[in-house]
């Protein structure tokens, strides 16, 4: 088996290069023609030298998975099913707006943390993605969408690590592919316009603060423990005061001067008056009671069957909105896009069956697993 070249950053491919007898700086070359033109082919590598284009295919390839299928929204929002092997696949979904083109990644095939309100959640933890699978994503519908509208414009321009999985549950793989994102020579994207989404693992969020600090979305969904416990279970592990110190620790590292919050709006669960009180009261505690620089974003729930959860109704949504916003923190309620596709928070495993027949297709080369597919719930 040869190396996917979209395993590496820069750095990382610089060394495999090097293990090659090539100087590092044929790595940027080469990272380039993979990143920025969507290269896969090493004969058309023009500027490489011709020594170094006739070894590559011995011990090296550029693939993403094999697409199981693709759906477009009437808004536009596209959703891809790729195959990831044994019985597993992920989505990734783009969703364009009149100023950006954002893609919604996955990193992991099944998520462990099990969150309540969470499709991926219900269907459990196959396995971690490689770096490769990350970036493929991006690398795929980056360069797709441009061959279909024969455009060099860039098409993503934002990415969220939103998808499947909890993202700090496969740092080593993430980190690598968030420096893909963000090198010159690869897409170029900002810290700003790269975002983590973390139910709160925080020890990872603290290192990553460190090691690759872009824009962090913390899962929230909840005030108070009891009811997180419940909602989402790694809060066990890490409570909520652990959580709100390690975003108030992030947040000197992080490339905005606030974080965001998102919280799955549930009828009768966490929408009530006293929830949002006990939100404001939580998040005021920090900065000498100046409170933590954060942006809350309600999300509508997605009800899918066995959640036994249903979706606060648009007037508890507004008036919820309202308590936190007259408290000065600034709040927005996520629109819901490409439903017609599932592609919207927290769709159903079942409807993404019946509606790509994709995991039917994967059952009957499955090697013993169980794992279907499902949108992770935070997507914007
Ligand atoms: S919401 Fe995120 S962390 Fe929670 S189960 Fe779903 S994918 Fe995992």
């Amino acid at each position: 088996m040869t190396a996917n070249l979209l395993d590496f950053d820069l750095e990382g491919l610089a060394a495999f290069c090097e293990q090659l007898g090539e100087k590092r700086f044929r790595a940027t070359q080469l990272f380039r023609w993979i990143h920025q033109r969507g290269a896969s082919d090493f004969s058309g590598m023009s500027d490489l030298a011709k020594s170094l284009r006739d070894k590559l295919p011995d011990v090296a390839h550029i693939a993403a998975p094999a697409v199981l299928s693709r759906q477009n929204a009437a808004d536009g929002t596209i959703k891809w099913l790729f195959d990831v092997g044994n019985g597993d696949a992920v989505e990734a979904v783009f969703i364009p707006e009149s100023d950006r083109g954002t893609l919604c990644v996955s990193s992991q095939a099944g998520c462990a943390v099990g969150c309540r309100f969470c499709s991926t959640g219900h269907q459990g933890f196959s396995r971690n993605l490689s770096t490769a699978e990350i970036v493929a994503q991006l690398w795929f519908v980056e360069h797709t969408l441009k061959r279909e509208l024969q455009t060099t414009e860039r098409m993503v321009t934002n990415v969220v690590m939103m998808g499947m999985g909890e993202p700090l549950q496969n740092y080593h793989a993430l980190v690598p592919a968030l420096k893909v994102m963000l090198n010159d020579h690869g897409y170029g994207l900002s810290r700003r316009r790269v975002t983590v989404s973390t139910s709160g693992v925080v020890p990872m969020m603290d290192k990553l603060s460190k090691d690759c600090p872009v824009a962090l979305a913390v899962s929230l969904h909840a005030p108070i423990d009891s009811l997180r416990d419940d909602l989402v279970p790694l809060n066990k592990k890490y409570p909520l005061q652990e959580l709100l110190e390690a975003c108030a620790r992030y947040l000197p590292a992080a490339p905005r001067d606030f974080l965001t919050f998102e919280y799955c709006m549930l009828a009768g669960i966490n929408d009530q008056p006293e929830h949002a009180r006990a939100l404001i009261q939580l998040v005021r505690q920090f900065d000498g009671g100046r409170g933590l620089s954060c942006k809350f974003n309600l999300i509508p729930f997605n009800p899918f069957p066995d959640s036994g959860l249903t979706c606060s109704d648009k007037a508890t949504v507004q008036t919820f909105a309202a308590t936190l916003s007259a408290a000065g923190l600034v709040t927005t309620v996520r629109k819901t896009r490409g439903d017609d596709i599932d592609a919207a928070c927290g769709q159903l495993a079942g409807e993404v069956l019946d509606r790509t027949n994709a995991v039917s297709r994967m059952a009957k080369r499955r090697v013993g697993t169980e794992h279907v597919v499902s949108m992770h719930a935070r997507l914007p």
